[in-house]
């Protein structure tokens, strides 16, 4: 069976459990829908290597979640050059395209990390000519001869970002999506339609009638990287990311719990010790809430 026709069928039977009818609804919008116009949606989406384990509808999917998203693949581009720069990544990188700036010159480049089989590295950095004005070009081996007759240092900058920035208010909607769409994966239409995610779906939507702030953590303080905990205690999920945790609501306990939870853990710096219950990243539409709401919650919270 093919994968979307898997998901659907994974939704309709989650439908069902959940009271709504034998039919597949979009988690975002609610629409109810046939294959033709649902899409598979990668979770955490597709520019930093998500997978498809949901289907959202061809509106959802093609509204302002591109216009956000875009901007999470540019603070990852951001985050790769940084890694490269720095030396987090020990393997060679992309090729990434820098700015130079000496004085009120400007260069663009090609930035390339590279291994070699000792373990050294080095950047290449190649400058092409038919990405720079002819000018600038012009004007920079005129600095360049500037240090054979010592006139002046050779000294630049490199901007990393002139080519990536991003709005964070846009990187924080694109990871409540993506958070959004995998607890509904794991939970299913109990999760997505409870009261607690209105809000949410409005915010991932565009519709900023109410300002939902996502509470988002791009250091994962000892959370394991691609799951989900469950704080029940604290009225809250975490789904951990590569790069991000997200903490959510939890559909069967009171709103005031997690938001009490997210002021201790502020004021925590975010170090607090929790009890959990772990859940692996879902890889389809699991829907265990639907099936047996019993089966979310198990007695036993690993410290
Ligand atoms: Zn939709």
């Amino acid at each position: 069976m093919k994968k979307k026709e898997k998901i659907f069928k994974e939704g309709v039977r989650n439908s069902v459990c959940f009271g709504t009818g034998e039919a597949y609804f979009c988690p975002m919008c609610g629409s109810p829908c046939n294959t033709e116009n649902l899409t598979l949606e990668h979770v955490p989406q597709d520019s930093i290597s998500g997978k498809e384990i949901i289907l959202t509808c061809e509106t959802c999917n093609n509204s302002s979640g591109h216009l956000y998203e875009y901007d999470l693949s540019k603070m990852f581009k951001q985050n790769e050059i940084h890694k490269a720069l720095f030396g987090f990544l020990d393997e060679t990188s992309e090729i990434h395209r820098v700015f130079f700036k000496h004085g009120d010159i400007h260069l663009n480049a090609d930035l390339k990390k590279e291994i070699m089989p000792d373990g050294s590295s080095f950047f290449r950095i190649k400058m092409l000519k038919e990405h720079n004005n002819p000018e600038e070009l012009r004007r920079s081996s005129e600095v360049l001869r500037q240090i054979s007759d010592n006139k002046s240092p050779f000294e630049f900058s490199i901007s990393t970002s002139k080519y990536n920035s991003y709005k964070k208010t846009n990187v924080e909607t694109a990871y409540l999506k993506s958070a959004f769409l995998a607890l509904t994966s794991l939970l299913g239409y109990s999760f997505a339609f409870s009261k607690h995610c209105y809000h949410i779906r409005l915010k991932i939507l565009g519709r900023n009638s109410y300002d939902y702030a996502p509470c988002i953590s791009y250091e994962h303080n000892g959370v394991p990287k691609s799951c989900i905990l469950e704080l029940f205690e604290h009225g809250s999920f975490l789904v951990s990311f590569e790069d991000a945790l997200v903490f959510m609501p939890h559909p069967l306990c009171d709103i005031s719990i997690h938001n009490r939870f997210l002021d201790t853990l502020k004021e925590s710096g975010g170090r607090m010790t929790c009890n959990f219950v772990l859940h692996e990243f879902p890889t389809s539409f699991v829907g265990i809430m639907d099936r047996d709401k019993s089966v979310a919650f198990r007695e036993d919270p690993i410290q």
